[in-house]
């Protein structure tokens, strides 16, 4: 078997085997080169310590050194090079408490957690594959790494890589390793908010978002977003949300709305506020939270074929917004809102005014006029922009001005 290398990853390696240290790529990068799927980044692993790297390159970065990661700079790319090393047990971050360093190739493929992410490639030894993760890849299957039960144990957000990992690429989850995720569920309330998160993130933006079924089935999910677990149980609001989430483009924030107007309960403002308190409680950032409770807010809300709502609906929200809540409404309604499409692209090609800044006249026009400081000048404006938005041809500095005084 022979896989196409990076030259960036051949020269580390090569370079490594000079100085008499073992190393081969590993793990995502080897799995999904067996996939003929593009890998997201190359891990090399390494018999070399840190220090030992760090003397051999040139140009390196300390970014884990402490679990024995020193990125290696080759050009402008950079390949995360870590010690083979075996893990001691998890905690509430992101690495484990403690590890040591080991000699041993099969410790380091050991330690990983699905036999899928287990693999190493060398480019003269070939495939090391010591737990059938090439079987797996072919039978499309998760399974871990040893006995399902420790391994989980060790570090409980694998269970929600399993299923995060099944979605991505389409693979059952082998029968052990899903009674095990079931089992020993109730320790991901050990893990912190951000790894949950990151993983159900990935999961939802994967090209099976419908797997957070196996998340529900084995109650995983009701664990760590206990605020849906009630809907999730209900038969019909599971699968409406399923069904609408593969339906949906891969989208974070279409994603997320749609998981939480399914199954939030209330309406408008409270459910709103429901999916905001959520993404708070799972610590995303402020753009996700003011994306999704938005279009929750407005998921359940029509908006007419005609110019003049659309371009209500753009002055309150920005044009991706408009674009999601139509994917949405696509989602929900199962109709197909293209003439809103057709007229905001209109609107937007046109440049119609739907913003304050894009009126004819400014708050210093106003002064001028003699409206006094502060409040009014606002609330004029705001009045004016919503003349302008029924009737585009009033947007004209005369006519506003006019419009101005009568309304003064
Ligand atoms: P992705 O495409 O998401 O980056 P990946 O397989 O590269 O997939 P990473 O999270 O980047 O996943 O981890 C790199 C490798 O490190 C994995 O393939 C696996 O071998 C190992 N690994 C990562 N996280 C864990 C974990 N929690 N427990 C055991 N091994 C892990
Ligand atoms: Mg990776």
């Amino acid at each position: 078997m022979n896989m196409e290398l990076p030259s960036g990853v051949t020269n580390i390696i090569e370079r490594l085997n000079m100085a008499g240290y073992e190393a081969f790529a590993v793990g995502g990068c080897v799995r999904d080169r067996l996939l003929f799927r593009t890998p997201g980044d190359w891990d090399i692993t390494t018999q070399a310590t840190p220090q030992q790297v760090k003397a051999l390159f040139d140009r390196t970065v300390d970014t884990g050194i402490q679990h024995g990661t020193v990125t290696v700079l080759i050009g402008k790319e950079g390949f995360e090079v870590t010690t083979y090393r075996v893990d001691g047990e998890y905690e509430d971050g992101r690495h484990p408490k403690e590890v040591s360093f080991t000699a041993s190739l099969t410790e380091d493929l050991k330690r990983r957690d699905f036999t899928i992410n287990a693999m190493a490639y060398h480019p003269k030894q070939g495939l090391i594959d010591i737990f059938g993760g090439e079987q797996d890849l072919k039978e499309k299957r998760v399974r871990c790494v040893g006995e399902p039960t420790e391994r989980f144990t060790e570090d409980a957000l694998r269970i929600m890589r399993a299923a995060r990992f099944g979605a991505q690429l389409g693979f059952t989850v082998e029968e052990r390793t899903k009674e095990a995720m079931a089992e020993l569920k109730e320790r991901l309330r050990m893990v912190s908010v951000e790894r949950i998160y990151t993983e159900l993130k990935k999961l939802l933006l994967s090209e099976h978002p419908e797997y957070l079924d196996l998340m529900i089935d084995t109650g995983v999910f009701q664990v760590v977003i206990p605020e849906l677990a009630e809907a999730v149980e209900q038969e019909d609001i599971r699968k409406k949300m399923l069904k609408r989430l593969q339906e949906s483009p891969a989208d974070i924030y279409i994603r997320l709305a749609l998981l939480f107007d399914t199954c939030l309960k209330g309406e408008g403002e409270d459910k709103k506020d429901a999916a905001s308190k959520l993404l708070r409680r799972l610590k995303t950032d402020g753009e996700t939270i003011k994306n999704v409770k938005n279009l929750v807010f407005l998921a359940d809300k029509e908006l007419e074929a005609e110019e003049i709502p659309i371009r209500q609906f753009l002055s309150h929200y920005p044009e991706d917004l408009l674009m999601r809540y139509l994917a949405i409404r696509e989602v929900e309604t199962g109709e197909s809102p293209e003439n809103q499409r057709l007229l905001a692209e209109k609107i937007l090609k046109r440049g119609d005014c739907v913003s304050i800044r894009q009126l004819a006249i400014t708050g210093s026009d106003l002064l001028e006029m003699g409206v006094p400081h502060g409040k009014k000048i606002g609330e004029i404006l705001e009045y004016l922009l919503n003349e302008v938005l029924k009737k585009q041809e009033l947007n004209e500095k005369e006519q506003l001005l006019k419009m101005a005084k009568q309304k003064l």
